[in-house]
């Protein structure tokens, strides 16, 4: 009996675009996690981050040209975008922006079996928190998840020495409960510790994360300082703060949300506080990195280290249709770096600091 055959339609993802194989690099690593930054302005100059104003050269795109970027990157199997700059609070437009990300959905499901449904976009922002007060519901309404409060001490004194702002500590401070109060939470508190900087803040930190049901994360510093001071014994390692947290109160081990999780979790004995360890520098964990990053001038970096970026804005103002941009990002994300290389001999800094690259 003859059989009847049918061409099986094309499913169509999200965006009514042709269904796409999930975005992978040369180790097989997937890579489901974008750093968007959306200005590299900053109204801090923290210490080791930034030197100053003078001569400084700024760039933003256009909104729809990073959504376009975006739209492209889901279709591709990003499933976390997390704003960043600069400070991403100063981006004019920033909450319609959020609204219409927030709209995207993602074009995979976790198994990666392409999707015409898919979930909403995990939608994050990282920010210094000196705007946050204000700016926490509007953002909440227009679909944002989640924040993360770059915060280098809990006093103002330190603060204000780190950051070179004067008087911005309290309006951190109330932004962080604001944003706590609208649902943005569990907020995130990101520390750079820097030896003689602020490292007596560490048990201060701990109290702060059990006091205010925040879940404080100590980064170890890295070389991505514009002044390029970084130097070994700068860094607070990972083992020393262990130690220090240790003898503050003794710390228990919480299981990591996902194998490509930065940060070892811990509570403390009494399961009040969580405190989260990020060691870049003394444990690496590049082996699981899903992330990509796109500057705020529109180019794709592979890791924070790269020696180099990639113009996607470059293609797009030429003309590149979005099958054209994709097969250019898979060609750059597949030639990923295995690594970097911080405290090895030979380590060069990356072509760009943090401030221009989107923390
Ligand atoms: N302005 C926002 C903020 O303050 O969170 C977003 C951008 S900032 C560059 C992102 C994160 O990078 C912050 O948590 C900051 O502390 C961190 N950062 C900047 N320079 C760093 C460095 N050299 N080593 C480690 N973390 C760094």
């Amino acid at each position: 009996m003859a059989t009847l055959s049918f061409p099986r339609p094309q499913a169509a993802t999200l965006a009514g675009e042709p269904r796409q194989e999930r975005l992978r690099d040369r180790f097989g690593r997937a890579i489901t996690d974008l750093r968007l930054s959306v200005t590299d302005r900053c109204n801090y100059r923290c210490v080791y981050c930034r030197t100053g104003e003078e001569g400084a050269i700024y760039s933003e795109l256009a909104t729809e040209d990073y959504l376009r970027m975006a739209r492209i990157l889901i279709s591709l199997g990003i499933e976390k975008i997390r704003l960043t700059g600069g400070e991403p609070l100063l981006r004019s437009g920033l909450v319609e922006m959020v609204r219409e990300l927030a709209e995207l959905r993602t074009a995979f499901l976790p198994d990666g079996t392409p999707t015409a449904t898919g979930q909403p976009v995990d939608l994050a922002l990282t920010t210094n928190g000196h705007l946050l007060d204000l700016l926490a519901e509007p953002l909440k309404r227009a679909g944002l998840g989640r924040v993360t409060v770059s915060m280098d001490a809990v006093e103002p004194e330190t603060f204000a020495a780190i950051t070179r702002v004067p008087k911005s500590f309290e309006r951190v401070l109330s932004g962080v409960r604001k944003a706590a109060e609208v649902g943005l939470g569990p907020v995130k508190i990101n520390c750079v510790l820097l030896r003689g900087f602020n490292d007596h803040q560490i048990e201060a930190f701990a109290e702060f994360s059990r006091r205010e049901s925040v879940i404080v994360r100590f980064i170890e510093f890295m070389p991505l300082e514009e002044d390029r001071s970084w130097r070994p014994d700068t860094v607070v390692r990972m083992e020393e703060l262990i130690d220090r947290l240790n003898a503050f109160r003794p710390l228990v081990e919480l299981p990591p949300h996902a194998a490509s999780e930065t940060a070892r979790r811990y509570t403390f004995d009494d399961g009040l506080g969580e405190i989260g360890v990020i060691a870049p520098v003394s444990r690496p964990f590049c082996g699981h990195c899903s992330r990509i990053r796109i500057t705020s001038d529109g180019k794709l970096r592979t890791c924070l280290f790269s020696q180099s970026d990639y113009d996607l804005y470059g293609r797009m103002l030429r003309g590149g249709t979005d099958e054209e941009l994709r097969a250019y990002i898979r060609e750059i994300v597949f030639q990923k770096e295995e690594r970097h290389h911080i405290g090895e001999p030979g380590f060069e800094k990356p072509s760009r600091n943090m401030v221009h690259i989107g923390g």
